[in-house]
């Protein structure tokens, strides 16, 4: 099996697909240290610059000062602590929805709910780009799992008039991680309805981010019993975790009946006491969201004339389509000697290779015409 796995990795360098990690030695910020360098960061998802606020990091130590550090035991047995509590609650009131269940990570949420509602005789219905962590959920369900060209609608309703299962739910992420651009969520509502299917929006990128903060749902004012939403507190939020919203007895049954929350071990009540004060700041504060619109529409405008193929989007991901794999991997370490850090995207998590760039409200508007500079100055224009 050694030799087998040497090979491989061989194979992945050979492909520029090899992947490393490098070691941050600082809080996130527009600037962080990386192998003793300081480099402008373009490639977190601390959209709002929440990640190391100081309210959050107060927050942190009040609440291990409270409860300590490890929450003890899952939430079924002893571990479901006053601030986990009081989070589902704090979430689902700001966003007007029946209940909420708090989950260690967006990922183990995605696992949890999709396998708590959904089995075999049943089918799911996923975009192709949605993240990964939904088709691995799709996948262990056992359902049916049908995937739709990316935001095809017309694709999409013919699979669903085709479906004789007995429940359905269509999955998607309200804005893709990778790509940036939003998922049509009221047309997809409308076939869920028509087709008597649930929707499950998964919405790690919009959460803080749109509709004043409250995420997509508030962004193009939806409201269903059909509607399942998850949010996730790791990006805009600054924190850690995830909180599945919906009606109240799809939140009772996930208690009973979602895995990923029911055999392991809480979160620790410290994080949850964090995510709990970057809900209040993130309704708080819109100037991080306008700060971050104008951070995107300046990258935008900056390279309009230019050769970059950047993608429809007008989220904080704004994505820099290039040929290939060995090209992405080239101007990213151009960018990085030039102390820009802009992630290269390849093969096998998307289908055509880009510079993921995202934005910040941490950023300034000379980062940005820094960004733009170094951009301009590589592709030669
Ligand atoms: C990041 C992400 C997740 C996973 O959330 P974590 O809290 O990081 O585990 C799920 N879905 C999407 C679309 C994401 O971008």
């Amino acid at each position: 099996m050694l030799d087998e796995l040497e090979a491989g990795l061989i194979a992945l360098d050979a492909g520029h697909l090899r992947r490393r990690r490098r070691v941050v030695s600082s809080p996130q910020a527009a600037r962080l240290e990386v192998d003793g360098k300081h480099l402008l960061n373009f490639c977190g998802n601390d959209y709002l610059g929440l990640a190391n606020d100081v309210r959050l990091r107060v927050a942190v130590q009040a609440g291990v000062e409270a409860y300590g550090v490890g929450s003890g035991a899952s939430h079924l047995v002893c571990g479901h602590q006053l601030p986990h509590e009081q989070l589902e609650q704090q979430f689902a009131a700001w966003l007007g929805l029946p209940a909420a269940l708090g989950f260690a990570t967006g990922y183990m949420a995605n696992l949890g709910v999709i396998t708590a509602l959904m089995g075999r005789g049943d089918a799911v219905f996923a975009d192709k780009l949605n993240h990964a962590s939904l088709n691995d959920a799709c996948v262990l369900s056992r359902a049916d799992f049908r995937r739709f060209a990316h935001n095809d609608l017309a694709a999409l309703e013919h699979l669903l008039a085709a479906s004789t299962a007995r429940r359905k739910l269509i999955a998607v992420d309200a804005v893709y991680s990778m790509d940036g651009d939003m998922a049509p969520l009221p047309a997809l509502l409308a076939l869920a309805e028509r087709y008597d299917a649930w929707l499950y929006v998964d919405d790690a990128h919009g959460f803080g981010v749109l509709g004043g903060g409250r995420g997509s749902l508030a962004h193009w004012g939806l409201r269903s019993p059909r509607l399942i939403y998850l949010a996730t507190l790791g990006k805009a939020a600054g924190v850690a975790g995830a909180l599945v919203a919906a009606e109240t007895a799809v939140i009772e049954w996930l208690i009973n009946k979602a895995h990923t929350a029911i055999y392991t071990t809480a979160a620790p009540a410290a994080i949850a006491q964090a995510a709990c004060a970057s809900l209040s700041v993130m309704a708080a504060e819109g100037w991080r969201r306008e700060r971050l619109q104008a951070h995107i529409a300046q990258l935008r405008e900056g390279l309009r004339a230019s050769r970059y193929a950047l993608l429809p989007s007008e989220s904080a991901i704004q994505p820099i389509v290039v040929s290939n794999s060995e090209q992405a991997l080239r101007l990213s370490q151009q960018l990085w000697e030039r102390g820009i850090w802009v992630a290269a995207i390849r093969p096998p998590t998307v289908a055509t290779a880009r510079l993921r760039v995202t934005l910040s409200a941490t950023h300034e508007t000379t980062d940005v015409a820094a960004l733009l500079a170094a951009l301009l100055e590589l592709v030669g224009n």
